[in-house]
């Protein structure tokens, strides 16, 4: 009789920790409710996924602290241009204020922390950090350069520039005293640094035996704060492009500016709740660095990029075998977007399944190439 018992709560344990495994397990079983925002359910969330499959664009966007970034343009990027998106953020935040609770320093980081993963699960960008340590307000980058390990702060971002491989950059800082904190003239001169040195394989070479590639990113932006409301940082009419990231979009029912200020809220420790305003709002950015020749008048952020899926045959040897499987590629994904009903989605199916076999046999071809030693791409 007791034996039956261990054995029934024995049982019972096992199942319990079964459950437990799941819950925790990445891609396992969940009892948990859906956190996802309504922009990532249903058909939102397919209609998005729809128009990103023949884009290939990205945007790595730089700053200091937890509530440096451009939310309008992160939003506008990732959930308008579909492209991969990412918040490069060097610090937790942990020397900042905390209007909601008496947590500072570390404990403040870990919130900061995740009050900026909450405002990327509503805007669609990725979050990245680096090992630089918010020590409080610094009035210079000199001061802030003295206390942070530069060489690992750069080394970690150009872990992830490598990693992530933006075509484009965008700084949050220009790296001068117009940017006021010394944490935030120290990321923006470590952006152009860390540009440069992921582009060469001398500068971090542990990197390289680690499996990541030199990665040189096509274009470098700096914030322009001109005609912005904001006091702390001015830069008078530099601004080359403008980018209105009050578009609404007729999938989402609102403007990505709209969803960006839902994320900025999310900044609670920084009393930076915001009204979800409609209507025009602009991002300004000043071109600083092209790898594309001189850019005149440019009107879009990747002007003169090739962000369809034919664009990536320039990265692989302008092979026109691949060229010309990548473009099939692209007709199907254009015209799934086209035909694609949200009351009627299954309309779409066999397009995409077309060319989910067109990729499938590209890559084939790609392995039967390289295997045969001639003519290989890398
Ligand atoms: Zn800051």
């Amino acid at each position: 009789m007791i034996s039956i018992q261990i054995r029934k709560s024995l049982s019972f344990a096992l199942v319990l920790l079964i459950i437990i495994a799941c819950q925790v397990s990445p891609g396992g079983f969940t009892l948990r409710a859906d956190t996802r925002p309504a922009e990532d359910r249903g058909a939102m969330a397919l209609g998005q996924a729809i128009k990103r499959l023949g884009v290939i664009g990205s945007v790595l966007h730089t700053g200091a602290h937890p509530d440096d970034e451009d939310s309008g343009l992160l939003a506008y990027l990732a959930r308008g241009r579909q492209v991969r998106t990412a918040y490069l953020s060097l610090t937790r935040g942990d020397g900042g204020q905390n209007v909601i609770g008496p947590e500072l320093y570390e404990p403040l980081g870990v919130i900061r922390t995740d009050e900026l993963l909450a405002a990327r699960k509503l805007d669609g960008a990725q979050q990245f950090f680096s090992r630089a340590f918010d020590f409080g307000f610094s009035k210079s980058r000199t001061e802030t350069l003295s206390k942070w390990d530069r060489e690992a702060v750069l080394a970690d971002m150009v872990r992830v520039i490598r990693t992530f491989r933006p075509l484009v950059i965008v700084a949050g800082f220009s790296g001068t005293p117009n940017d006021g904190h010394g944490h935030h003239q120290a990321s923006g001169l470590l952006t152009q640094e860390a540009y440069r040195a992921a582009a060469d394989p001398g500068r971090f070479p542990e990197q390289t035996q680690q499996g990541l590639r030199a990665w040189q990113t096509k274009k470098l932006y700096v914030r322009s704060f001109d005609g912005a409301a904001s006091p702390r940082e001015f830069l008078p009419s530099l601004s080359t492009l403008s980018i209105n990231t009050g578009e609404f979009d007729p999938v989402l029912g609102c403007s990505y500016y709209e969803i960006a200020a839902r994320g900025r809220s999310q900044h609670r420790s920084q009393d930076q709740g915001t009204i979800e305003a409609r209507g025009p709002r602009f991002s300004r950015l000043r071109l600083i660095d092209s790898k594309l020749g001189p850019i005149k008048n440019e009107k879009d952020i990747f002007e003169d990029i090739d962000t369809s899926i034919v664009g990536i045959a320039d990265y692989a040897g302008h092979d026109e075998r691949l060229r010309q499987k990548l473009g099939e590629a692209q007709a199907a994904a254009n015209e799934a977007k086209e035909k694609y009903n949200s009351l009627h989605p299954n309309l779409v199916s066999p397009i995409i399944e077309r060319g989910l076999k067109v990729l499938r046999d590209t890559r084939a071809m790609l392995d039967a190439i390289n295997k045969a030693g001639v003519g290989g791409l890398s």
